[in-house]
């Protein structure tokens, strides 16, 4: 079991009634880690740490903070062994999900590091002689980061990466499902010698979360907001943002589709759709949540992705190495269950896997699934993936838009043009040719559209939602006035 505290002001510290809130393994149901459960007061004192830190953090020049954010990115790699076991005892996910989040996060913080030099402006034509008119990008102040569990290094580091690299200074509320791992985060970018409230980290018990949330959105120095998580409670923060006229990155749900198009290479097509609908359990926004193959080569492709399903192993991540780990809870297993369920009432073919009885859930895959079945409309976010037919390249567009979200999508087909042309219809943020629809890089400019929320992390878009864009002119002759 773990203990972890909250940073206030480069301080580790309980929350100040004292409280805490536990986090249990999805598998055994023992404590896995106890945590701080901070109030509103708590949260309070932790932006206002951030707001004091402020000033000297965005003046540092980009050298100084370069160096620290890839300091913090060496750190964090050395806790790749820790960030495994915390993942695997918090949230039940396998090595590989947690290896594969220890270097996309260490590449954020990297990515983050050689940003400082480009937060920079452009001279803009002034029809006033003699002005020298400059757009120029400035740090906003303090910024409020929210992560969830699923994707815990990575969602957690890009929640304050880009905004420390911008010059601000950060509140991370981790997640009441990933606690420790996010507190990892945390020791990381303090072991790299962040000043004291650089980075400030909260915690809170989950029937706290709209309080302690409030709390900071409305603080005045609280500048910007970015939140990673459901698209309910997604909604909940664009309000709460919304009225007290902060800005935000929202990054929520999706319901990914996967087009296989009747010239795809069916090889690579199954690996881009079995690696997209199964890593991590189907639990990323990013997931295949919805293969949509055209009818012509429908039977092969099912047979063969439903074979290369069965042979993924499934079973508990603390004791050897697994593709399918434990999803993050019985209300996973329960909600994709009653999509099982309503998909086979209604005429679906169930070709592997199936109902499960605990958190371990089998890759399953359902054939001839229909609009009028749950599940081809509602995320799963668990590894039961709906398969759907279709005629032709019209259908398929449609079918792939049919959705109210908006994050990633891709389409495999030997026709590049094609398959271009299929990527530029299909309403989403991220759509990978030939490529899974579960993909990360730091550099790239990260967003959905629709229900998946706006805004964007990673490279310069990531600049530009973190800083402010001020007009500053400098007159440099006699300046002419009407009277
Ligand atoms: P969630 O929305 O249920 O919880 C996220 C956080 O919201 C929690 O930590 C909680 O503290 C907070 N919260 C809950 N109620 C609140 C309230 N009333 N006011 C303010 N805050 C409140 O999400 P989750 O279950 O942790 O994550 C899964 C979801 O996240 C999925 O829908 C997934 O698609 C999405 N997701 C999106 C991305 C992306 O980049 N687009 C990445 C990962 C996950």
């Amino acid at each position: 079991m773990q203990q972890i505290q909250l940073l206030i002001h480069g301080e580790p510290c309980d929350a100040a009634s004292g409280r805490t809130f536990e986090r249990r393994n999805p598998l055994d149901g023992k404590v896995a880690t106890r945590a701080p459960a901070a109030t509103p007061a708590d949260a309070v004192r932790a932006v206002e740490a951030a707001q004091k830190a402020f000033p000297a953090w965005a003046a540092l020049g980009p050298g100084a903070r370069r160096a620290l954010l890839l300091k913090a990115a060496t750190a964090l790699e050395a806790k790749s062994a820790a960030f495994a076991a915390t993942m695997a005892a918090e949230t039940g996910s396998s090595a590989i999900w947690a290896g594969f989040n220890v270097h996309v996060a260490a590449g954020m913080l990297q990515e983050a590091a050689s940003l400082t030099t480009q937060v920079g402006g452009e001279l803009i034509p002034s029809d006033v002689p003699g002005s020298l008119a400059m757009a120029v990008r400035q740090p906003a102040g303090v910024v409020l980061g929210m992560a969830p569990w699923n994707a815990p290094v990575i969602l957690g580091v890009r929640a304050v990466a880009t905004p420390l690299a911008c010059g601000n200074t950060v509140v991370l509320k981790g997640s009441e499902l990933s606690p420790a791992t996010h507190g990892l985060i945390i020791e990381a970018l303090q072991e790299a010698g962040l000043p004291a409230g650089v980075v400030n980290f909260i915690t809170n018990a989950p029937e706290d979360a709209g309080a302690v949330v409030e709390a900071m959105v409305a603080h005045p120095a609280v500048r910007r907001v970015n939140f990673t998580g459901s698209t309910r409670v997604g909604r909940i923060i664009a309000n709460l943002c919304a009225r007290h006229l902060k800005p935000a990155v929202l990054e929520l749900g999706g319901k990914a589709p996967l087009l296989v198009l009747e010239d795809a290479d069916l090889d690579a097509a199954v690996q881009g759709a079995a690696f997209g609908a199964f890593a991590n359990s189907g639990q990323i926004c990013m997931s295949t949540e919805r293969i949509i193959v055209d009818q012509a080569i429908a039977d092969d492709f099912v047979a063969r992705l439903t074979a290369k399903a069965k042979s993924l192993p499934l079973g508990d991540p603390r004791q050897g190495p697994v593709v399918l780990g434990s999803v993050v809870d019985m209300s996973t297993v329960k909600r994709c269950n009653a999509l099982i369920d309503d998909a086979l009432a209604k005429g679906a073919t169930l070709l592997c896997g199936g109902k499960a009885d605990s958190t371990l859930m089998p890759a399953t895959l359902l054939d001839h699934v229909t609009p009028d079945m749950l599940i081809y409309q509602e995320e799963s976010f668990g590894p039961v993936k709906p398969i759907v037919r279709v005629e032709g390249v019209d259908a398929a567009v449609a079918c792939a838009n049919d959705n109210a979200f908006g994050l990633s999508a891709a389409v495999f087909s030997r026709d590049i043009a094609k398959a271009w042309n299929v990527a530029r219809r299909i309403e989403s943020g991220i759509c990978h040719i030939n490529a899974p629809t579960v993909h990360d890089e730091p550099q790239m400019p990260f967003g959905g559209v629709k229900d998946s929320g706006y805004g964007h992390f990673g490279g310069r878009a990531g600049i530009e939602s973190f800083t402010d864009l001020r007009w500053v002119t400098l007159q440099t002759t006699e300046r002419h006035y009407p009277f």
